[in-house]
């Protein structure tokens, strides 16, 4: 990797025909566009450019408009950078982000055959210690890795995939390719397929009363070893309030989408949903999740646990048309939601997409016309920050926190609603702007991506990427990127307190706080990759 950084920042995977392209620029010079004949095409004259705050850049972001398929080049003396334009051309790195889980599976081995060279034999198979009654053991399999490391934690995971299942639901030409998974060619979309290894895992995680353990992880994280090789006992940990709504809702969302391929597997879902729902109704009052005594594994505590009886409630309505959910979701919706949040902190969003695209009419005033009009307007939100940001990213110079990714992708999963809902173009190349911060269109020059853009990520803090004994980083996975807000001492100590929020990253291995991978990072920017892929022409027959 070059250290020199280019003064012209694009998306290092290209840019789509139909769609417009942008650049960030950090030259007050004019800059040229060339064809692949290097005939300049026109000259852009950038505005003297203030400084962004969020990265300290004197940088202006270039709409090129649409370009016709072909290879260009794009700045002036101080350099040039290539890009290319293409039909669908996000396909292959969308369903790489979904591919990405696949090399999170636990339980199983990944063999060659799928996995190439990052094949392993099977993990933490041995049964399971409840943590509250050490006499109880059970033999709980499968599930994703949860992140850098091999705990598996129930609301972070069924937050996933709702992610998926409804990129699939809304965008299915976007997402719906093969993936060279063990389930392909079962004619069953492989991102479904993908999904499933996730929820057969979640239902297992759930007590004889309806309520779900809030994760399967050891006592304390397992040094950077393989996971074949981490041996040490797995605990399940106690209940947790917004692991039960989470889990409730999801299953209940997934018992939607899988009904036409198994009923079955459709209907246990459904059941165990309801079964949660009644265990969330006799115990109103939240209670937080505290790790007990002797465990550091992932806390993931909630705030409180309205919003996932909200979503619970939306799922719930649309999967079985009962009007004590509806009414239960009306008083939650009128009690205050964050209908453009969308990760395992705060999962009301997932409730607005509910209402808006599938319940639609069936959703009445409240959680239709109130809905929406709340909806459009905290979408608005993100819209706002990233026209602020020199770079257009949707985040305020403050906002850089442990994950940014999330938030970056939330608010263009929020811009990308609102689009669907009043046809909006402004918020669709708002929305644009955040898939090309993560491909590399930001104040580090670095696609976030694995394996993809020709200055991506090469260390994340993965314990398998870096226990492989394989160079490159197993590929397909989005790490957390810059997070000035909460540090560990490895990363201030090398970054002090001069560098601005946006920059604030290092590519190193023990840099969780800036660069750890999860599974619900992935997960958002495979709704963003798949709503663009769909839009640039993937999937369609030609
Ligand atoms: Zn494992």
């Amino acid at each position: 990797m070059s250290t020199e950084l280019s003064v012209i920042r694009i998306n290092q995977e290209g840019y789509a025909e139909g769609l417009p392209v942008s650049a960030a620029v950090l030259s007050n010079e004019p800059v040229a566009l060339k064809n692949a004949a290097g005939e300049i095409l026109r000259v852009f004259c950038p505005d003297p450019a203030p400084v962004d705050p969020a990265s300290g850049d004197r940088v202006s972001l270039l709409n090129l408009g649409t370009l016709e398929a072909g290879d260009y080049e794009l700045g002036n003396e101080s350099g040039f950078r290539r890009f290319s334009v293409r039909p669908a051309v996000w396909d292959t790195v969308t369903h790489a982000l979904v591919r990405g889980l696949y090399f999170q599976r636990c339980g199983c081995e990944l063999s060659p055959v799928h996995a190439g060279i990052y094949s392993r034999p099977a993990c933490h198979t041995a049964p399971a210690l409840d943590w509250e009654d050490r006499s109880i053991r059970r033999r709980i399999t499968g599930g994703w890795h949860d992140a850098g490391d091999y705990g598996k934690y129930v609301g972070p995971g069924a937050v996933t995939v709702a992610h998926l299942l409804y990129a699939w639901k809304l965008f299915p030409q976007g997402c719906s390719g093969t993936l060279n998974i063990p389930e392909s060619g079962n004619g069953i979309p492989d991102i479904l397929n993908e999904a499933r290894y996730e929820l057969e895992w979640i239902l297992q995680m759930q007590r004889s009363d309806g309520a779900f353990h809030h994760k399967l992880t050891k006592a304390l994280f397992a040094p950077f070893i393989m996971p074949h090789d981490d041996r040490e006992p797995e605990y399940l940990m106690p209940l947790s309030f917004c692991a039960t709504g989470d889990a409730c809702a999801c299953l209940a969302l997934a018992a939607r989408v899988y009904r036409p391929f198994d009923e079955a597997f459709a209907n246990r879902m459904l059941l165990s949903a309801c079964h949660a729902w009644d265990w969330l109704q006799a115990h109103p009052d939240f209670v937080p999740f505290m790790n007990p005594e002797g465990v550091r594994t992932g806390w993931y505590r909630g705030h409180g646990d309205t919003d996932a009886r909200f979503w619970a409630a939306c799922e719930l309505f649309a999967a079985t048309g009962e009007a004590r959910y509806r009414e239960a979701a009306e008083k939650l919706f009128l009690s205050g939601q964050q209908l453009t949040q969308f990760g395992w902190a705060d999962v009301a969003g997932f409730g607005a997409l509910c209402c808006l695209f599938d319940l639609r009419e069936k959703s009445g005033d409240i959680l239709g016309t109130q809905l929406r009009e709340e909806f459009l307007r905290q979408s608005e939100e993100p819209y706002r920050l990233s026209r602020a940001s020199g770079y257009g990213t949707d985040l305020a110079p403050d906002q850089y926190v442990w994950g940014s990714i999330l938030p970056v992708m939330g608010g263009a999963m929020a811009m990308i609603m609102n689009t669907m809902l009043t046809g909006r173009q402004d918020m669709q190349d708002a929305a644009l702007l955040q898939w090309h911060y993560a491909l590399g269109m930001n104040a580090l020059d670095l696609c976030f991506i694995t394996g993809f853009g020709e200055r991506s990520v090469l260390h994340p803090h993965h314990r398998p990427s870096e226990a492989d004994g394989i160079d490159a980083p197993v590929p397909g996975l989005i790490s957390g990127g810059p997070n000035n807000r909460f540090c560990f001492p490895h990363t201030k100590e090398k970054l002090g307190d001069k560098i601005p929020p946006a920059k604030y990253f290092l590519d190193e291995t023990p840099s969780a706080d800036t660069n750890e991978i999860a599974i619900y990072w992935n997960s958002p920017a495979v709704f963003v990759g798949a709503y663009f892929n769909a839009l640039s022409g993937a999937g369609r027959k030609t």
